[in-house]
């Protein structure tokens, strides 16, 4: 039976970044994908900050980037809407295909081993070994990294499970700059429709929510926009609920969209469980190494990589679970008003100040304006606190 020091299930970002790491410490990891290729079908818009890439320690192939000029916002009520700049928030618009291919090459070079089409069943103690049951036969290893995203958690938790649908299109509408987010609670409960471009009249355009047709609720979504051609269509669920409560059991260690690593706001999960992967991989090189071969010192490096994670994330998202908790609870009539009270002043300060990557400060910028903070305090009580402070 083949053996490795680490065996990976899931061959997208996390657990590709996880096998980079790994391999640059000198041990021997397989990556398993199930699907025939790395990358595909991609499932996601691409939106990322250029600084949560370098974090990752990646500098993005060319080919790899699909927009650099993301410049504005759009974001709409059901009747109203503003506009805030993100020239400052360095957003750019990734081709998962060929970047997760990038992150994959990277890890081959530093002598990981990526095996495509190959399905992980389970993972278990036989004997005295660890085995990996998969559809190309049994591998044993010290270490499994489930890196399976949604199909993983899914099982824990459906709760925090929503549908989504994302269609590649053609139109004239998409502008080449600009984001658009659309907020209805009736359409798209707990979530929102959106439109990522890809380059001047072509974009990702999407949507999620509660209990919803997702397919139905984008068609419509596109019809209120215009005329356009659809050249790809994804449906695919997304994670809101936030971090497990833990993401180590034993030799086993999850990571990314299996340890509910993306944020609970948005679902965007490239930087969160990309640093996942990383720092995953991290701790296993130095649990893995001889001289550690206690196994209590071992769990305790490993538990490292949940409490580093921790400590660059769970504040935010903390933040970010009032912040979805309050958009459960709003009807249309209270996204309008809120909408309708937020003053240029805070729009322009959250344009200022925000971070991509830690948007509760621009949401609490935003809802910190007297009438905002007022309207989210009477849905929400002093837990709006939590998010924005003093209120
Ligand atoms: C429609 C949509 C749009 C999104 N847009 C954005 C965005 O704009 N920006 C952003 O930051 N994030 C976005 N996300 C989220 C982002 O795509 C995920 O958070 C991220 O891809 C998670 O990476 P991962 O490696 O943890 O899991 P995944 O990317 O889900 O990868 C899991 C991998 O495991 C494989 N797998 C599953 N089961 C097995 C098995 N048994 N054996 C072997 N392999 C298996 C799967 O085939 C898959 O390749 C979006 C998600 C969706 C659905």
């Amino acid at each position: 039976m083949p053996n490795y020091d680490v065996v990976i299930a899931g061959g997208s970002i996390s657990g590709l970044l996880a096998a980079r790491e790994i391999a640059a410490g000198g041990l021997s990891v397989a990556v398993l994908e199930e699907d025939a290729e790395i990358g595909t079908p991609e499932h996601c818009g691409g939106l990322v900050s250029i600084s949560g890439i370098r974090d990752l320690g990646m500098v993005p192939d060319i080919e790899t980037i699909e927009n650099n000029r993301i410049a504005h916002a759009k974001i709409f009520s059901p009747s109203g809407c503003f506009e805030i700049s993100a020239e400052r928030q360095k957003v750019i618009v990734l081709d998962r295909r060929a970047f997760d291919k990038q992150i994959a090459f990277q890890a081959q070079k530093n002598g990981a081993e990526i095996r495509v089409k190959c399905s992980m069943r389970s993972f278990g103690k036989e004997g005295s070994e660890y085995v990996v049951k998969t559809s190309e036969g049994d591998f044993s290893c010290n270490f499994f990294v489930d890196a399976r995203g949604i199909a993983s958690i899914i099982s824990r938790n459906r709760d925090g499970v929503l549908h989504s649908a994302q269609y590649e299109v053609y139109a004239s509408w998409i502008e080449h700059d600009t984001i658009e987010v659309a907020f209805n609670s009736q359409q798209y409960p707990g979530f929102f429709a959106w439109i990522i471009p890809t380059g001047q009249g072509k974009g990702k355009v999407g949507v999620a929510g509660r209990r919803i047709n997702a397919a139905s609720a984008l068609q419509r979504y596109i019809d209120s926009k215009g005329k356009c051609s659809i050249v790809r269509k994804v449906y695919a669920p997304i994670w809101i609920n936030g971090p497990l409560r833990s993401f180590v059991f034993d030799r086993t260690i999850i990571v990314g969209d299996a340890a509910g690593q993306s944020k609970p706001t948005t679902a965007g999960g490239i930087y969160t469980c990309g640093m996942g992967g990383v720092l995953a991989g991290r701790a296993l090189v130095d649990a893995a190494d001889k001289k550690n071969d206690d196994r209590n010192k071992q769990q305790l490096l490993l538990k490292r990589y949940e409490s580093n994670w921790s400590s660059m994330f769970k504040p935010e998202f903390d933040k970010l679970l009032v912040a979805r908790r309050l958009l459960e609870r709003m009807d249309n009539k209270a996204i309008d008003d809120l909408i309708a009270t937020i003053p240029p002043e805070s729009v322009q300060e959250a344009s200022i100040d925000g971070d991509f990557d830690f948007h509760s400060t621009a949401l609490a910028k935003i809802l910190g304006a007297k009438g905002a903070a007022r309207i989210a305090k009477a849905l929400l009580g002093n837990e709006i606190r939590r998010l924005i402070p003093g209120s």
